[in-house]
């Protein structure tokens, strides 16, 4: 693949929506009122809207049909039961449960498998998953390859499990207090970075050994397994639903946040190979989501859901999305800024740590790059660093090795032309870097602070130094 050029769209437009950039001073209005956080902008004063992936995806006609097909019975609808057939054939798991995104199955999982004091061992963390875990009374252990954590480092699978991690936590704890292993594919947090399937195996069949049950965190796993068809000798001839069959043929269940891979805006499950998993889950969805057949969505929502299932792992759309995350990470590479390779398949991520080397940790320098970037150009982007890794269980802010900013591809939305506008604001941006001061947390709530949180910035001259315990709503 050519990363100066993406591959011709494999689709054509048929609606459009507008947006509009606004003058630079309202940018700076807008952004103060925001608090200086991405997720507190209105949509209506983005411009480029990079903030996630998560939901905003383009759907097809043939999806945009579908919906018009939706059984909104309460029970036993034919929606579910198109759901359930596109699983059971494009992922191979048995039994499904419908949840309204990816944390309700997280919390469905977690509460059918953690007793509280169990650990949960994962490659690097995600924000709803660790907390779900957590709130059931676990206990999370990154046992990801050390890798992960080098933005610079190009082994091509970052999101590899550390086997010697691994095995030495179990040794160390004992398997009964093992609640399962927690196999995201790829890794969000780290950039992307996919896991391979032979340390898959790897994981799978060592925690078979010890009676360990494994879970796949699936969000993206048809981008992991177009990295596996790139880079993991064996695999070439394969089409991306055969790996993707072979990495749930591994595993005991997954959790799927279908805004993701599935191409819809709303939707995820709970799928499994495990009888009983399905039972409390079942169980537990009727207290949470909403019956077993729709959990928390419409019929219309469950049919968009089968057909995007179907589809994602159709034609050359993977191709094509990860050459336009290739052509943006060329054209800032271009510009000079730094950003964590290799380049995952949903976004760039800038490396705000060598971007703003003069903010300490403490002046939240991604949160801080991300604001920036939207009074830069209208641009918005996410942190993926101190503020979204929260606090440990003893209130302290935990300190990530890595400051991310992450410029996220919404599937099928943006264009070329948009691109090169992102990849010169990210020029621009570089260009004065010098001068970008830090922020501060002027409120901070309880869970999940990245997206609720209130910064302002640091004073220039003072960006060191910074206090850590800033105003919170409680302690944690
Ligand atoms: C988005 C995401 C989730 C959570 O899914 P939601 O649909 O946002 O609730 C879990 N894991 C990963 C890797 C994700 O990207």
């Amino acid at each position: 693949m050519n990363n100066k050029q993406i591959l011709p769209e494999p689709y054509r437009a048929k609606m459009v929506e507008a947006i509009r950039l606004l003058p630079p001073a309202q940018r700076r209005k807008r952004l103060e009122e925001a608090g200086f956080n991405t997720f507190l902008l209105r949509s209506e004063d983005v411009y480029i809207d990079l903030l996630t992936d998560s939901g905003t995806n383009a759907m097809t006609d043939v999806q945009w049909a579908a919906l018009m097909r939706g059984d909104e019975a309460y029970a036993g609808s034919r929606s579910f039961e198109a759901l359930e057939a596109a699983v059971r054939d494009v992922y191979g798991f048995p039994f499904i449960v419908p949840t309204h995104q990816g944390r309700g199955a997280e919390h469905l999982l977690s509460r059918s498998w953690i007793k509280p004091g169990q650990h949960v061992p994962g490659n690097m963390y995600f924000t709803t998953t660790r907390l779900h875990q957590e709130l059931a009374g676990g206990v999370f252990d990154d046992v990801i390859v050390d890798q992960a954590h080098q933005p610079d480092s190009t082994h091509p699978f970052k999101g590899d499990i550390d086997l010697d991690k691994l095995k030495a936590l179990v040794q160390r704890l004992g398997q009964d207090k093992i609640a399962y292993a927690a196999v995201a594919a790829p890794v969000n947090m780290a950039g992307g970075q996919p896991i391979s399937l032979g340390n898959l195996k790897a994981v799978s069949d060592f925690c078979r050994s010890k009676g360990i049950r494994v879970v796949l965190d699936a969000a993206r796993a048809v981008e992991n397994a177009w990295f596996i068809r790139e880079r993991e000798d064996g695999y070439a001839d394969w089409t991306l639903g055969e790996i993707l069959r072979e990495m749930c043929s591994l595993v005991d269940a997954c959790t799927m946040s279908a805004k993701k891979d599935a191409y819809v805006n709303i939707g995820g499950f709970l799928a499994t190979h495990d009888r009983g998993l399905y039972e409390e889950a079942m169980n537990l969805c009727v207290v949470y989501e909403g019956l077993h057949t729709y959990g928390g969505l419409a019929g219309r929502d469950l049919e968009a859901l089968a057909v995007g299932v179907r589809e994602m792992v159709e034609g050359t759309w993977m191709d094509h999305r990860i050459s336009q995350v290739r052509y943006l990470a060329a054209r800032i590479e271009d510009a000079g800024a730094p950003f964590v390779v290799p380049v995952g398949g949903h976004a760039v991520f800038l490396d705000a740590r060598r971007f703003l080397p003069h903010l300490p940790q403490e002046a939240l320098p991604a949160q801080a790059l991300s604001a920036w970037l939207y009074e830069e150009c209208g641009v918005r982007t996410m942190e993926r660093g101190t503020v979204s890794a929260g606090r440990d269980d003893q209130g302290r802010d935990r300190r990530p090795a890595l400051e991310l900013v992450r410029l996220t591809l919404p599937r099928r939305v943006y264009t070329q032309s948009h691109l090169d506008y992102v990849a010169a604001g990210v020029g621009r941006l570089y260009a004065r870097r010098g001068s970008l001061p830090g922020l501060k947390f002027v409120y901070e709530p309880k869970r999940l602070r990245f997206f609720q949180s209130r910064f302002c910035p640091l004073p220039a001259a003072a960006a060191t130094g910074a206090n850590s315990d800033h105003p919170k709503a409680s302690a944690y």
